[in-house]
């Protein structure tokens, strides 16, 4: 069956995954386009040789007959209010993240799909699609390294653009680490502080880099994440869980071992882009069969919420100098794994 996919939103992002989608990937075929600037996306419409059609109105999008599915990759303010019209029309959606700009935002969407009581929402936390976190997951869960104690991270990127500050490292780069350790170590975070130190001398405004984000989760787990993002050497993304008997790391991008003119090397990536290529891929490709086969086993609704508010949580600590205690609303029986009569699947 051939998933008909309708995309909210065509700019960087949802232009890559419109050709994804269409050309690469099997089981889907891009038929409905829609993004603020109409004649951009007429142009991207034809010039990609997609040839959708592309509506004026997000909702027609959605309510169009022929859509199946929805993609939601518009701005960030705009996901709430997309996302629960495709629950609204009880159709499929995957969201970008995140969610929703609020942790209020995500929870009303939860409980949207509660009360819809079918899994439609599936979050863009692509990392859990990684191979080398999957591989790092694996070990953790396999019991190799014991209970696991700490985690020590780095998101490190090269430069951010000029519109980047004020607390965008925490809601737009940490978030993808907030998700994807949640996931990992199969734990909830309780608290949340953030240490700044000297600021770099390429973070321009008010943009205060680095900084460093401290969690603590249900069962004790520290984690330490460094975000660096104008550290100029590259997109650097560093996990290493410690465990009572030893150290599991985050896989670095395979390479080639270089030995020339006196050094011996490998390259580090400048772009989150080639870094994490290949799992956008599995996790659209992933995202189809499971929506033909009418279930989620992405990162959720609850998930994403989850993201926000711990997120949410993170601003204050950053701006209050304090811990912040992170208070999350209770997990609908819905989103537990194995729960009889769930629709989340494991
Ligand atoms: P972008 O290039 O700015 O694209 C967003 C597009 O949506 C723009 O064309 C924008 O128009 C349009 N738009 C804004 N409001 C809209 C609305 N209400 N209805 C329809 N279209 C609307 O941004 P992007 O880089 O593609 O990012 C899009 C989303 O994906 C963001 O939430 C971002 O955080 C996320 N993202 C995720 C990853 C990941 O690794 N998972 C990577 C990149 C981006 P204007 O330009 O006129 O505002």
């Amino acid at each position: 069956m051939t998933l008909r996919i309708g995309i909210i939103g065509c700019g960087a992002i949802g232009q890559d995954h419109a050709r994804r989608l269409h050309f690469k990937l099997s089981g889907a075929r891009v038929v409905a386009l829609n993004d603020i600037n109409l004649e951009a996306t007429q142009v991207f419409s034809l010039a990609s040789g997609i040839n959708a059609r592309v509506y004026a109105k997000y909702q027609d999008v959605i309510l169009a007959e022929d859509v199946d599915a929805l993609l939601v990759t518009s701005w960030g303010l705009a996901h709430e209010e997309q996302v629960l019209a495709c629950i609204a029309a009880g159709k499929p959606v995957f969201c970008e993240k995140p969610l929703a700009t609020t942790a209020a935002g995500g929870l009303r969407i939860v409980e949207a799909e509660v009360k819809h009581g079918k899994s439609l929402v599936q979050v863009g936390f692509m990392r859990r699609f990684d191979a080398g976190y999957r591989a790092l997951k694996q070990t953790i869960d396999a019991g190799t390294i014991g209970n696991v104690l700490m985690a020590h991270c780095a998101h490190r990127n090269p430069a951010v653009p000029a519109n980047y500050g004020g607390d965008m490292a925490i809601t737009d780069s940490h978030v993808h680490e907030l998700d994807v350790l949640r996931w990992l170590l199969n734990d909830d975070y309780v608290t949340a502080q953030v240490v700044q130190g000297r600021k770099c001398r390429n973070a321009q405004g008010d943009l205060h880099d680095p900084i460093m984000v401290l969690l603590e989760t249900s069962q004790g787990i520290r984690i330490d994440t460094e975000i660096f993002v104008t550290c100029r050497f590259g997109y650097d993304i560093q996990c290493h869980v410690v465990g009572e008997t030893g150290v599991a790391s985050l896989p670095e991008p395979a390479s080639v071992a270089l030995r020339s003119e006196g050094r011996q090397s490998t390259e580090i990536l400048m772009d989150w882009k080639p870094r994490f290529i290949d799992s956008y891929d599995v996790e659209l490709q992933e995202w189809l069969r499971d929506t033909q086969a009418g279930r989620v086993t992405g990162p959720t609704a609850w998930d994403g919420y989850f993201a926000s508010a711990t997120a949410e949580a993170c601003v204050e600590a950053r701006h209050s100098k304090q811990i912040v205690p992170i208070r999350i609303a209770e997990r609908p029986a819905f989103y537990e794994r194995g729960t009889p009569g769930s629709k989340y699947q494991v």
